[in-house]
C-alpha cells in the first residue's frame, strides 16, 4: 500500500510518527494509501525549514516570484488529467468535476502571476514641502493553511499560491481524507523551481493544527474546514496572536419566484444540489419555492431529475455524481434522512440503500429529495453535506428571505426570478456573503474575493483574490522628506497643512 510522505525543506520526508490512518478509495471502499499523523517536531521541522527560506525568498523580486508561478501553471495544465484521477480516486467526485475544481484552483495560480502589479503599493508626492508618501504590502513571513476533503487541490491552491508570491513561506496540513492531489502538486511547485522550504506539506490531524496554531514563528493562518472547528481555529490562533481568516460551513438556500422558468431552476437545483455528491460548501442544499403553486411544480420536476440522477465511480464516463468520501460521511448522511423522516418531512425521492453492482462496498448514497421541510428541523438547521435536497415552502417572498435570514449560516444564497425589482432587491439587501441571480453557484472567481458572513467565516478578510493579497501582507507607508539639509525649526505641533 502507497505511504503518504510529508515535505519539508524541498525534500519527501517520510514520517516516523507511530500514528496513522487510511486513505480511501471511496468508490470500492478500499485503503488504498497510509497516511502518517505527523508529530509536533515533525511541524517543528517543516516550520524550521520556512523560516530558513523566508529572508531570500522574501528578497526575491516580485517578477522572479511570478516567473514561478507561471511555469506552475503550465505545468498543472500538462498534468490536469493525471491530477483530477487521483481527486477522483480519493475523494470521489467524478472526472469532469475533479477537473473543473482544478480548472478553478489554476485560476487563482492565474491571479498569483500577476503580484508585481498587486504588490506595487500608492505614491504621493508633496503631500507636505519637500515630502512624499508611499505605501508598502510587505510578507508576514511564515503561514499556514489548513484544509478540507471536499476540494483537495483548488481550496489548497486558494492559499499558497497567493501566500507564497506575497513573499511568505508556507506550510500547508491538507485534508487527512484524500492527501495525494495537495501533493502532486506539491511536485509541480517544485518542478516549476521553486526553491526548497518555501512551501512545505505536513500531514496530521488535531495534534498538528493546535501546533500550527500554538507555534510562535507562524504569523498567519488560513482555514476551512466545518463551522465548529474554524470557530475554535479563529479563537486559538487569533489568542496566540497570529492573523486567521477561517472560513466555516454552509447551508446555501435558493429561493425560486413564481415567475422564474421552472425547468431551468430544477436544472440548476440538480447540479447545484447533487453536483460533487452535494459536498460543496457552495451546494444549495435548501430550495424555497414562493407559494405552493411554486412548490408543487418545482417538486414535480425535480423527482423524476433526481430519480434519474447516474451515480456511479468516477472511471464511468456517463455518471453525474460519485460516492460519498468514507463511510463515515455516508453513515452520517444516512442518519440526516432517518431523522428527517422521523420529525416529520414528506420523503419524495429515498437515496438510502442505494446499492451498485461490482461496487457493494462502496461509499453510495442516492439523490435524496425533502419536501415540506420546516425550520425547526435538524435536517434543516445542519450541514449535512450530501446529496440531500430540502424543499421549505414560503408563502411570500419576505417569508423567504426572513428565513434565510433566520439561519446560523450566510455563505452563498440564490434567486431565480424574471423579476429585476426582486433580482435586485435580493441583492441589495440579503445578508449573505455571496449571491446569485439566475446563477445556482455563485462561487466568486479568482480576481474577486470568497467568503461568507455569520457563522460561515471567522476573521475580517475573505479568501484569495484582492482580499488574500491582504490578508498575507501587511501595510507599511513611509514617508520621506528630500534633501534632506532642509531647516526648519523644531515644530511642537501636531503635523498638518497649516
Ligand atoms: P473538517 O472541519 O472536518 O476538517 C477541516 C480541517 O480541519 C482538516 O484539515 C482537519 O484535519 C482539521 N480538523 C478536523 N477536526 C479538527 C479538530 N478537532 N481540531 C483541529 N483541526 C481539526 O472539514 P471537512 O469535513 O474536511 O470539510 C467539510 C467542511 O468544510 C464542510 O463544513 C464545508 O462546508 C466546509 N467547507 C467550507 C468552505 C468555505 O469556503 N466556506 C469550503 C470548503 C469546505
Amino acid at each position: 500500500m502507497k505511504t503518504i510522505h510529508n515535505a519539508i525543506g524541498g525534500q519527501l520526508v517520510t514520517s516516523t510518527s507511530t500514528r496513522s490512518q487510511p486513505v480511501f478509495n471511496p468508490a470500492t471502499g478500499e485503503a488504498i494509501a497510509t497516511l502518517p499523523l505527523s508529530s509536533v517536531s515533525e511541524l517543528n521541522d517543516a516550520v524550521a525549514a520556512a523560516r530558513k527560506a523566508l529572508p531570500a525568498w522574501a528578497n526575491t523580486t516580485p517578477m522572479k516570484r511570478a516567473r514561478v508561478f507561471f511555469k506552475f501553471k503550465e505545468l498543472l495544465e500538462r498534468h490536469a488529467d493525471e491530477l483530477a484521477r487521483l481527486i477522483s480516486l480519493e475523494h470521489g467526485k467524478v472526472h469532469d468535476d475533479a477537473l473543473g475544481e482544478l480548472a478553478r484552483g489554476i485560476d487563482c495560480v492565474d491571479f498569483a502571476c500577476g503580484i508585481p502589479h498587486l504588490l506595487k503599493g500608492e505614491f504621493s508626492r508633496n503631500v507636505g514641502p519637500s515630502i512624499d508618501s508611499y505605501s508598502d504590502r510587505q510578507p508576514l513571513g511564515v503561514a499556514a493553511g489548513i484544509t478540507p476533503f471536499n476540494f483537495p487541490a483548488m481550496v489548497p491552491m486558494w492559499m499558497y499560491p497567493l501566500a507564497i508570491a506575497c513573499g511568505n513561506t508556507f506550510i500547508l496540513k491538507p485534508s487527512e481524507r484524500d492527501p495525494s492531489a495537495p501533493m502532486f502538486a506539491w511536485q509541480l511547485l517544485m518542478d516549476a523551481g521553486l526553491p526548497e522550504g518555501v512551501l512545505n506539506v505536513v500531514h496530521g490531524d488535531k495534534e498538528i493544527v493546535d501546533a500550527i496554531l500554538d507555534h510562535p514563528d507562524i504569523k498567519a493562518v488560513s482555514f476551512v474546514g466545518s463551522t465548529p472547528i474554524a470557530e475554535y481555529v479563529y479563537r486559538r490562533g487569533t489568542q496566540a496572536g497570529k492573523r486567521v481568516q477561517a472560513l466555516g460551513g454552509a447551508k446555501n438556500h435558493m429561493i425560486v419566484m413564481p415567475d422564474a422558468d421552472m425547468d431551468q431552476a430544477a436544472d440548476a437545483l440538480m447540479g447545484a444540489g447533487y453536483g460533487s455528491a452535494g459536498e460543496r460548501c457552495m451546494a444549495i442544499s435548501v430550495a424555497v419555492p414562493v407559494g405552493d403553486k411554486t412548490a408543487d411544480a418545482l417538486v414535480a420536476k425535480l423527482k423524476p431529475r433526481v430519480e434519474a440522477l447516474k451515480i456511479g465511480p468516477a472511471t464511468d464516463k456517463d455518471a453525474q455524481m460519485g460516492p460519498i468520501v468514507t463511510g463515515a460521511q455516508r453513515d452520517k448522511i444516512v442518519g440526516y434522512i432517518n431523522s428527517g423522516v422521523e420529525q416529520g418531512a414528506e420523503l419524495v425521492v429515498d437515496g438510502r440503500g442505494f446499492s451498485l453492482q461490482g461496487y457493494e462496498n462502496g461509499f453510495f448514497v442516492g439523490g435524496t429529495l425533502f419536501d415540506h421541510v420546516k425550520p425547526d428541523m435538524k435536517i434543516y438547521r445542519e450541514e449535512i453535506f450530501g446529496p440531500v435536497l430540502s424543499v421549505v415552502r414560503a408563502q411570500s417572498y419576505q417569508d423567504a428571505v426572513d428565513l434565510i435570514h433566520g439561519h446560523e449560516y450566510a455563505n452563498g444564497t440564490a434567486i431565480f426570478t424574471r423579476d429585476g425589482d426582486a433580482a435586485r432587491e435580493f441583492a441589495d439587501k440579503s445578508k449573505v456573503g455571496m449571491v446569485g441571480i439566475n446563477v445556482p453557484i455563485p462561487v466568486p472567481v479568482a480576481y474577486h474575493s470568497f467568503g461568507g458572513w455569520k457563522r460561515s467565516l471567522f476573521g475580517d478578510h475573505s479568501i484569495y483574490g484582492p482580499e488574500g493579497v491582504h490578508f498575507y501582507t501587511r501595510l507599511k507607508t513611509v514617508t520621506t522628506r528630500w534633501p534632506a539639509g532642509i531647516k526648519g525649526g523644531a515644530e511642537f505641533s501636531f503635523p498638518s497643512q497649516k
